[in-house]
């Protein structure tokens, strides 16, 4: 990672520092910025009076606040990186730090991609299905997930990571002048800004966009932006330069594995019902609702509540499966790391005949 072309915003988090006369700070990093964590420990004390902690758990995102912990320690301020507040409250002082690069990648090389991807969105839109039902309807109109959902029109969805979110007007405006009809979707309250998308919320989307561009590197928002809406995505990548897309093979490929997941759990008596600790992974109610119907249905859901989730913290417990209520990506991004099958809860509902396959992959959503 090139450090030089980030802007950890070190200078406004040292005069906040200073004018409140602050002792003991906290710093919450990503596990990408861990390693440069002790050089900013080292500049921010140099710079100022006030001592510095490093939060060194695992952090993914700012559902993790460590601030309940913190506070005990008698921290009085967090400066959490590399994410945006979300629609949960701290309980104290905090600084979110986006930590946005400054790389501006060209828009031609990702211009096949959205020609080929517009024109499967103008099909969608230009023949609408005339039933769900209909067999060569589902055939040609379907999307990437298996719906029929009707599109309103085919506009382009400009979307990225928050590293990037400042190049989205400017893109905008390139898309336009290159022909396209592009919206920056504006999302829900867990996210802050237009164009964002999580890992576990892509409440943006609506029928008008038809294809997605999404400014950021990696395909873990690229793939839960496609479970999610079904619809083409082109990735442009702002560190490299180089464009691509989420191939319809991969979805199938993942589509095929949690089908085969909720297949095997159909059998299965014993559940464990993972609920996330932190404070905003935590969905307490889906989980209670989890063990009923688990019940309803003559089976044992065990409810198991964790901070960190992973195979050594739950594989030795005398269960047949899990049923993921956390962070909705360990079910889909992590399974193939557990000894039993773990799925998400409207996979349950589907596992359990309460909810239909055929009616197209429903992504688990974080509202
Ligand atoms: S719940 Fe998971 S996907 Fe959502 S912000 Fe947290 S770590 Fe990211």
């Amino acid at each position: 990672m090139d450090l030089e072309r980030h802007d950890f915003e070190l200078a406004e988090l040292v005069d906040r520092i200073k004018e409140n006369d602050t002792r003991l700070i906290a710093l919450q990093v990503p596990e990408g910025l861990k390693m440069q964590a002790l050089e900013m420990m080292d500049s921010i004390e140099t710079e100022t009076s006030a001592k510095v902690v490093l939060a060194a758990d695992p952090c993914y995102g700012a559902c993790d606040l460590v601030h309940d912990k913190m506070q005990r320690m008698g921290v009085e301020l967090v400066a959490h990186m590399g994410h945006s507040q979300m629609n949960i409250d701290s309980g104290m002082p905090t600084q979110f730090i986006p930590v946005i690069y400054d790389g501006d990648p060209e828009l031609k090389a990702v211009i096949p991609f959205l020609e080929a991807h517009r024109t499967i969105a103008r099909n969608r839109l230009e023949n609408p299905v005339e039933t769900s039902t209909d067999q060569d309807g589902r055939e040609k109109f379907e999307d990437m997930v298996g719906r029929v959902a009707p599109l309103t029109d085919s506009k382009l969805g400009l979307v990225g990571s928050i590293q990037h979110l400042h190049l989205l007007p400017d893109f905008k405006k390139r898309l336009e002048d290159a022909g396209y009809d592009v919206t920056i979707p504006v999302g829900g309250a867990r996210l802050t800004f237009p164009g964002q998308v999580l890992g576990c919320n892509y409440s943006g989307d609506d029928p008008t966009v038809g294809h997605y561009l999404f400014l950021g590197s990696g395909d873990f928002h690229p793939i839960g932006l496609v479970l999610h809406t079904g619809k083409p995505l082109a990735m442009l990548d702002p560190y490299s330069g180089e464009a691509t897309e989420m191939g319809r093979e991969r979805i199938e490929r993942i589509l095929r594995q949690r089908s085969g997941l909720i297949m095997s759990c159909m059998d299965k008596q014993r559940f464990a019902i993972l609920i996330g600790e932190k404070p905003g992974q935590m969905r307490r109610t889906l989980a209670l609702r989890m063990k009923r119907l688990l019940e309803k249905h003559g089976k044992k859901g065990y409810l198991l509540a964790l901070e960190h989730i992973g195979p050594d913290l739950i594989d030795f417990y005398p269960v047949d499966a899990y049923v993921n209520t956390a962070c909705p990506r360990i079910a889909i991004d992590d399974a193939v790391r557990y000894g039993k099958p773990l799925i998400t809860p409207y996979e349950l509902e589907v596992a359990l005949g309460e909810k239909k396959w055929e009616n197209g992959y429903q992504f688990d959503e974080i509202p």
